[in-house]
């Protein structure tokens, strides 16, 4: 099957201007050997290489292309299918987008393509091709650079190490709780502590809840978090908050729901303003009208609400259209890989922008790797959860892997 495949890059600095002409002319030949067509623009910095080819042929030399370190940042940006070719004819043109004016430059695109120009002017990678060069990505772009000037250190989380004793304390309860933490990497804080349940082997949250029927769940899941408010007032929280996730059906169908929580809350001696509660999108949704009755009891106490998984499941935009929370939380799914997915890194842009206009905090969820955090970072996310700063501790709070300025 002909596959159409497109990424962008950054010229690497031990490239230069002038290597190019030769290296594409090597390239245009093992390509040629292969199937392999296409077109490559660059403006100076960046390039646009459009691939076209057989579908093995063009993944094999795309993941060769990944690795080649005369460039860097390469993005997927495309990847599809075609009945035929749009350059035929040509084995693999550079274009240099700065020696052509806009009108020229068209021509010049449209001169190797097969279709009319109707055709044309919905064909993402025409639009594509056309919006790099006129330098309109750069503005759903955000550099994935880390500077020199940072390096990582391993520091001690600023809460109470609870010693084993205190630990076993509770030996009779149902569930225990890992603490995760949330990181704001810009002012090198804690900005909260996510409340993770666990069985009392320490087994994950779906060994917790093995069993129950649904009733039984949402009674438990809300009474569960006495556990984690003790366990947040044992080790101290501070200024940092604590995120508990919760079923909203816990919140809609137990009795006085709110009015619990409110209790157990001060009854470990914390604030309600101290507590952030993580409800997913899907089950918010199917059940609004009476979720919404929750969510101003909680908001009426001075509880925080998170919408978690944002961008998971099926109903993201529409429960936000309906509720606007403090917090939104972007799905590992969407994280995993930011840095070269052109795709997702626009989605991110427009979730940062929303997030911006309506003053909601954003936090990424599941990073773990350090090019994820810098992609993130430099598109606007300000709160980081992940392996790459510190995995869930039993009943404790880890050491965190910080960026540090040296
Ligand atoms: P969540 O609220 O999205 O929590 C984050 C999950 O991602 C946690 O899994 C955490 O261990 C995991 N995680 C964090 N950072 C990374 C990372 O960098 N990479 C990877 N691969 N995973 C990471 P966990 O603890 O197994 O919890 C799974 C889900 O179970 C939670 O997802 C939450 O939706 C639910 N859950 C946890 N505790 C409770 C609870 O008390 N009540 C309810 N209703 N649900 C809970
Ligand atoms: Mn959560
Ligand atoms: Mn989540």
């Amino acid at each position: 099957m002909l596959s159409t495949l497109i990424y962008r890059s950054r010229m690497s600095e031990s490239l230069q201007e002038s290597d190019l002409p030769g290296l594409l002319r090597a390239a245009r030949g093992r390509n040629e050997e292969r199937g392999v067509t296409g077109i490559l623009l660059f403006d100076g910095a960046y390039f646009l290489q459009m691939l076209e080819g057989p579908e093995e042929a063009v993944q094999a030399l795309f993941a060769r292309i990944s690795r080649d370190p005369r460039h860097g940042q390469v993005v997927l940006l495309l990847e599809d299918h075609a009945p035929r070719r749009r350059f035929p004819k040509w084995g693999m043109r550079l274009v240099d987008v700065r020696a052509h004016p806009q009108g020229l430059l068209d021509a010049t695109l449209a001169g190797g393509m097969l279709r009319g120009a109707e055709a044309r002017s919905e064909d993402r990678p025409f639009r594509l091709m056309q919006a790099f060069a006129a330098g309109r990505w750069r503005e759903h772009a955000a550099e994935c650079v880390l500077p020199e000037t940072w390096r990582w250190d391993v520091l001690p989380a600023p809460f109470a190490r609870l010693s084993p004793p205190e630990r076993t304390e509770d030996v009779e309860a149902p569930c225990r709780f890992a603490l995760q933490p949330i990181v704001d990497t810009a002012r090198g804080r804690v900005s909260s502590l996510e409340a993770l349940i666990r069985s009392p082997q320490g087994g994950p949250p779906q060994a917790c809840f093995a069993g129950m029927g649904s009733d039984a769940l949402y009674r438990f899941d809300l009474e569960s978090k006495r556990h984690a408010f003790a366990l947040a007032s044992r080790i101290g929280l501070g200024a940092c908050k604590l995120s508990i996730n919760l079923l909203p059906m816990a919140l809609v169908s137990v009795p006085d729901a709110v009015g619990r929580l409110v209790a157990q809350i001060e009854e470990a001696g914390l604030k309600p303003q101290q507590v952030m509660v993580e409800v997913t999108e899907d089950e918010a949704i199917s059940h609004f009208e009476a979720f919404a009755v929750a969510l101003k009891g909680l908001r009426a106490a001075g509880i925080g609400v998170a919408i978690d998984d944002f961008g998971a499941g099926f109903a993201g935009l529409s429960l936000l259209s309906r509720f606007q929370p403090d917090r939104l939380k972007i799905d590992r799914q969407i994280v995993t890989g930011i840095d070269a997915d052109g795709p997702r890194q626009a989605i991110v842009r427009a979730i940062v922008e929303c997030c911006r206009a309506l003053g909601i905090a954003t936090v990424a969820e599941g990073v773990e790797r350090v090019e994820e955090w810098c992609w993130l970072q430099a598109a606007g996310v300000e709160f980081f959860q992940g392996y790459l700063f510190a995995r869930p501790g039993l009943e404790c709070v880890p050491d965190i892997n910080w960026p540090v300025l040296r």
